[in-house]
């Protein structure tokens, strides 16, 4: 086929993160979702085993934001972000910080909206030197990321995150270095929850303060579990330790919860499970249920309060995004916190996990699996790879996948699941089967 074959109808769509001239010689096509399901255009149903993309926490087609945002959007479809406000912004951001992240003795109360993972992060960067900035600290401009992270696109994301085909291909902030990742399979493989192993990894960060001064870094930023890399979960002591470096070294923690925040792990927020407390907090997805794009950046109240010096009339951030705190996503956002709290999805996922454990490591002796990492409602399970042919057998077990009516998520060699957090324990189980059945058919 040449490069730019011409299929009517999909031509103009440059797709994301998609191998766009594979796709479009096969598309997989989803036209509909109610609850835990889509439904493909021919009218098949697949078992959401994703969230979609790690989003719809509460599940598909939720009319009571449907409704919230049709309300807005015929009230007030869109007001200026700077230098202006509208009461829904106001009133999303005190809803939230009465749920933030660590509860009220931690302080993160303080919300900067934003319109993606990749912006909050970006965002938190960003207000994490102009803290240090504001405290006296300017010669701390070094970011430290880990390995193996993904947060998000921009080029403050890409540059602290570390996956190498992120990072390959675009030019990167100078000053940044990167933790090691935590994945240890020869003494961590098939751990349940926490692994034991590791959590010595965390004093990388002392290493990168020998080498490089403490008065050089301004903020260490990790995902509290690794969800794009393939589910890595931390190993037990390694977050705690990690605070401790940053505290004894004016570091700032920025966790990045763009996956984690909003039940996933069966706590409202990872900072609650862990009981780790950072400085701030990046989140998107589950903040909307996925209905419309929106992040959110919490911020320590400390964090804030420095910067709000100097004259009243001076900006005190220079920062902010035309669509911050839009409309229709504030309504989307409070009309989802609504339904979280009702249904106790914040919490539910606590009660499922063994179960959830149980049926997914059902699969460790399905052909080709070398491990899995189960926590809350994620799960890895990690294949071998084809020899010279890294990825290609979870991509055929995520079209076999596809095909059976399940939709799973692969990176690399790594299935990655994360249904809506209101799966039933059956579905959990036609989960398990589907994947099962697939990895038996892949070579
Ligand atoms: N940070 C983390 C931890 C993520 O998992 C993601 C997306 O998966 C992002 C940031 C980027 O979010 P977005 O795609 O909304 O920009």
């Amino acid at each position: 086929m040449p490069a730019t074959a011409n299929t009517p109808g999909l031509d103009a769509y440059w797709m994301p993160f998609t191998a766009n001239r594979q796709f479009k010689a096969a598309p997989r096509l989803l036209a509909a979702a109610e609850g835990m399901h889509y439904q493909t255009p021919d009218g098949r149903t697949v078992l959401d085993g994703t969230a979609g993309l790690w989003c719809v926490n509460a599940g598909h087609g939720r009319r009571e934001i449907a409704t919230a945002v049709e309300r807005q959007l015929t009230t007030l479809d869109f007001a200026p972000s700077f230098q202006m406000g509208h009461p829904l912004a106001f009133d999303f951001a005190e809803r939230l910080a009465a749920v933030a992240p660590g509860g009220p003795e931690a302080g993160l109360d303080r919300v900067f909206f934003t319109g993606s993972g990749s912006e909050s992060v970006d965002t938190a960067l960003k207000i994490a030197l102009a803290y240090q900035r504001a405290i006296g600290q300017g010669t701390r401009t070094r970011l430290i990321g880990r390995e193996r992270g993904y947060h998000g696109v921009g080029f403050g994301g890409i540059s602290v995150g570390g996956l190498v085909n992120n990072r390959r291909m675009f030019p990167l902030l100078p000053a940044v270095d990167h933790l090691r990742h935590t994945h240890d399979l020869d003494r961590n493989a098939f751990t349940k929850g926490q692994p034991a192993h590791g959590v010595e990894l965390a004093d990388d960060l002392e290493r990168l303060v020998a080498l490089h001064g403490a008065e050089t870094i301004a903020a260490c930023i990790v995902e509290p579990l690794a969800g794009s890399t393939g589910v890595l979960v931390p190993p037990v002591g390694y977050l705690e330790r990690l605070r401790e470096i940053c505290t004894r070294h004016g570091i700032l923690l920025v966790f990045d919860e763009v996956i984690t925040g909003f039940g996933r792990l069966g706590a409202p927020f990872a900072t609650d499970y862990f009981g780790v407390v950072p400085d701030l907090v990046t989140t998107a997805k589950g903040l909307t249920n996925g209905a419309l794009p929106m992040g959110a950046v919490f911020a320590a109240r400390r964090v804030h309060d420095a910067l709000m010096h100097g004259p009243e009339a001076a900006i005190e951030l220079f920062h902010g995004y035309t669509y911050s705190g839009h409309p229709a996503a504030c309504a989307a956002g409070l009309a989802t916190l609504d339904i979280y709290a009702r249904e106790g999805l914040l919490t539910r996922a606590a009660a499922l996990s063994t179960h959830w454990a149980e049926a997914v490591h059902g699969l460790r002796s399905a052909p080709h699996v070398i491990d899995i990492r189960t926590l809350g409602l994620v799960a890895g399970i990690e294949l071998g790879s084809r020899e010279g042919a890294p990825g290609a057998r979870a991509y055929d077990v995520f079209v076999d996948c596809f095909e059976r009516g399940l939709l799973v998520r692969v990176t690399g060699d790594i299935v990655a699941l994360s249904p809506p957090l209101i799966v039933a324990a059956e579905e959990i189980d036609t989960m398990v089967s589907i994947l099962g059945d697939a990895l038996a058919r892949v070579a």
